[in-house]
């Protein structure tokens, strides 16, 4: 395939690029990042990738009209677009448009540059999207939900304008638009491409992207860091739990991989949860499994659940049964993210 990925430099990104890049089936892919110190910093990653197989172009803002035309330009047309590109660091943003703009005219550019620029080449557009789309966060009652791939989180402009100063609220209400927003280009009838959302629950595992020091890592690791190893503070409270569901860095990459081929994907959205994960079962884990966890992860009470009896979930059979996916083991992902974050202090 020839495919443009947006948001290269990212946690998700870093690794779709591994994976497309060790893949035999000699994929060239053209990255786009934000800046040249970004393809750099990407390229340093990968220094075996050849130009053939990777080259970078960067748009500085994804908000402007044609932001990605140039970057859609190219005498081998494009079949494949990758558009992972979406604000996520909350120290980032301040106002709720910080959010909102980026990831609604970021993918609208991008759909409106196919159709303008790329002709009827693509045949396949990958969304990033989240599970921020699909459960309900509170605005309807949740117990003992299951959610699918049916689920919309149920947000309105007026619910964003009432909480526009709660960062994790607009970061969700920011996902759910841009992926109405995709599915409503979907339906134009010029379109040539049809539309594969990947809906991943809270993220963790292995980073291989460039992070300055362990307090810059993503929004999604600085959980695992913050709440768990950042103290030592074996007979602390065990943290709150946060999103009940995880799924593993490396599994996400790999049903971007998954759905480039696949027909049945086509029009598809993919709920990417790998198991639940109460604040207790990570902490049994970092602590069984991570060299050093145990001077400082909260021990609580290990094997007692933190979840309300009533918690909600999600069915993952679905990126299971259609694109063949297999989840990593918890033991798998939070060892491999608490060991990487503690090597990250002493490479300080
Ligand atoms: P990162 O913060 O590591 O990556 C985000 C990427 O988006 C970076 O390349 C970043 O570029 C780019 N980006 C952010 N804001 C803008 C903007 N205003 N204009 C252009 N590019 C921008 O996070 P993740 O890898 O975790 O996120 C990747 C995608 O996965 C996002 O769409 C996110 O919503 C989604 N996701 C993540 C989950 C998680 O738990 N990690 C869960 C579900 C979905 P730069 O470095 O220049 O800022």
């Amino acid at each position: 395939h020839r495919i443009l990925l947006t948001g290269a430099n990212g946690y998700i990104a870093t690794h779709i690029l591994s994976q497309l890049l060790a893949s035999p089936d000699n994929h060239f892919i053209r990255a786009v990042v934000r800046s040249q110190s970004k393809a750099e910093d990407v390229q340093s990653i990968f220094p075996n990738a050849s130009p053939s197989r990777l080259e970078f172009v960067v748009v500085p803002d994804m908000t402007a009209h044609g932001a990605f035309d140039e970057a859609l330009k190219s005498e081998l047309p494009f079949d494949i677009v990758m558009h992972t590109a979406s604000p996520f660091k909350y120290d980032a943003a301040g106002s709720p448009s910080d959010f909102i703009d980026p990831a609604v005219k970021g993918t609208t550019e991008i759909l409106a540059g196919i159709q303008r620029v790329a002709g009827s080449s693509v045949k396949r557009v990958i969304l990033t999207a989240s599970f921020a789309a699909v459960g309900a966060w509170g605005l309807r009652d949740e117990k003992n939900k299951v959610y699918t791939e049916e689920d919309w989180f149920p947000v309105t402009s007026a619910d964003v304008e009432a909480r526009g100063s709660d960062k994790n609220f607009v970061y969700l209400a920011s996902k759910t638009f841009a992926e109405q927003a995709a599915w409503e280009a979907q339906k134009a009838d010029s379109v040539t491409w049809d539309l594969v959302a990947i809906n991943p629950v809270i993220v963790y595992g292995p980073l291989l992207h460039k992070v300055k020091s362990v307090d810059n890592v993503n929004e999604s690791m600085a959980i695992i860091w913050n709440k768990f190893l950042k103290e030592a503070n074996p007979e602390g409270e065990i943290p709150p739990n946060g999103v009940p569901l995880y799924v593993d860095v490396r599994d996400v990459a790999e049903a971007h991989v998954l759905a480039l081929d696949n027909p049945e994907a086509a029009n598809q959205r993919f709920i990417l949860a790998a198991a639940l994960a109460d604040s207790q079962k990570i902490a049994d884990i970092l602590r069984a499994v991570v060299p050093g966890a145990n001077e400082r992860v909260p021990r609580g009470t290990p094997g007692k659940s933190t979840f309300p009896a009533d918690q909600w979930s999600a069915d993952n059979s679905k990126v299971q049964r259609v694109l063949g996916l297999k989840f990593r083991s918890a033991e798998e992902t939070f060892g491999d993210s608490g060991r990487q974050l503690l090597e990250l202090i002493k490479a300080v």
